[in-house]
């Protein structure tokens, strides 16, 4: 069903939806609110909305409408409205009422039909390698019919819509974002779909191995705390490495997991009790990290945790196992996480998320 659509082409904006909803359900793709979609017709283009998930893309209405022009006139003219673009919603089509992602500028900048982005793993951890450019490279020789092009890394919003601003006159295929993720454009949702397969085989990374996490172990490391083991098996991998604990605790490696688990990841010692490890980081007056790594045990996340923040913690354990031992990545820097954790628009993304756990 086209929820919220008055456009005429209700069959490709049905199969824009079934696509989205395919993205959002591929947990290599996209985890939790991160990732998002649009569509174009007749100077209007549908993007998903800022908290809203790909995955629930065909049973809620996730897309909202904005006026393609004056907001990409208001991108190139450094005017302050594009970066939360609510000024060009199309209020009268808005049936959720939600505002639009915070990325939606950079799907206005970009002049195909349907623009996919999304946190795809494999990207993330091919593109933080020191030798990114030459390692990507490499990769996109294997798909030679995709045009693409690499997009240094900028906090999501209007710096980066400005940076792949400049790639839209060019129509790329596909655009690496480095610490970010990857964005694939089209003409339909059929074609964008085709070079999801293609780029997905051309950037699969194989996974570093790790053994099974010891849940009866964790649990009694977290008893008396407001830390509980994560529930799901995938996002102990983190811990159950050496080289996976230092790469993750070395460093940020992309926004989402600023926003939602915060710059620092703690490491309890061997047999160290979760509420003996909180006693000691509150005597020295430092904050508690939402997510702590028990090495070759597993990983312990702070109740108080949104379930967007749970899903972050299995993109984390995706993306360090892809990353080669001994190389050190691009982390982000001191000046671009404060930017990620004090930026009022992913406060309200925040807060979305929040009330969407509340009622669950
Ligand atoms: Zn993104």
């Amino acid at each position: 069903m086209a929820l919220g659509i008055r456009a005429q082409d209700t069959e490709e904006f049905d199969a824009f939806i079934e696509l989205s909803r395919e993205i959002g359900s591929d947990i290599l793709k996209t985890q939790g609110a991160g990732g998002n979609t649009s569509w174009k017709r007749d100077g209007l283009m549908w993007v998903k909305a800022s908290g809203t998930w790909l995955a629930h893309a065909c049973e809620r209405d996730i897309m909202v409408p904005v006026r393609v022009d004056p907001l990409v006139a208001a991108l190139r003219d450094h005017d302050p409205r594009a970066e939360k673009a609510v000024d060009f919603i199309v209020d009268d089509l808005n049936s959720s009422g939600l505002r639009p992602s915070i990325e939606t500028s950079f799907h206005a900048a970009l002049p195909q039909a349907v623009v996919a982005h999304y946190h795809c793993v494999n990207t993330i951890a091919l593109s933080v390698l020191q030798d990114r450019d030459a390692v990507i490279a490499g990769r996109m020789a294997r798909v030679p019919d995709l045009t693409w092009a690499t997009i240094p890394y900028r906090r999501p919003g209007t710096p980066l819509a400005h940076e792949i601003d400049r790639f839209a006159a060019s129509r790329p295929d596909v655009l690496i974002l480095y610490n970010h993720g990857i964005l694939v454009t089209g003409d339909t949702a059929e074609q964008v779909r085709q070079r999801i397969r293609l780029i997905t085989e051309a950037l699969a990374v194989p996974e570093r191995g790790t053994d099974a996490a010891d849940f009866d172990g964790l649990t009694a490391l977290a008893e008396g705390s407001d830390f509980h083991p994560a529930e799901d098996a995938g996002s102990h991998k983190t811990a159950l490495s050496l080289d996976n604990v230092a790469i993750a605790t070395s460093g940020s490696l992309y926004p989402d997991h600023v926003v939602f688990l915060g710059a620092e990841i703690g490491v309890l010692a061997e047999g160290q009790a979760v509420r003996d490890y909180v006693a000691g980081r509150r005597s020295q007056g430092s904050a508690v990290p939402k997510m702590l790594l028990a090495p070759g045990q597993g990983v312990l996340l702070a109740n108080e945790l949104t379930a967007g923040g749970r899903v972050m913690a299995r993109c984390l354990a995706e993306v360090v196992g892809r990353i080669p031992d001994a190389v050190s990545p691009v982390y982000l820097n001191a000046a671009q996480e404060y930017e990620l954790t004090h930026w009022e628009a992913e406060q309200y993304r925040q807060a979305l998320d929040r009330k969407a756990s509340q009622r669950a």
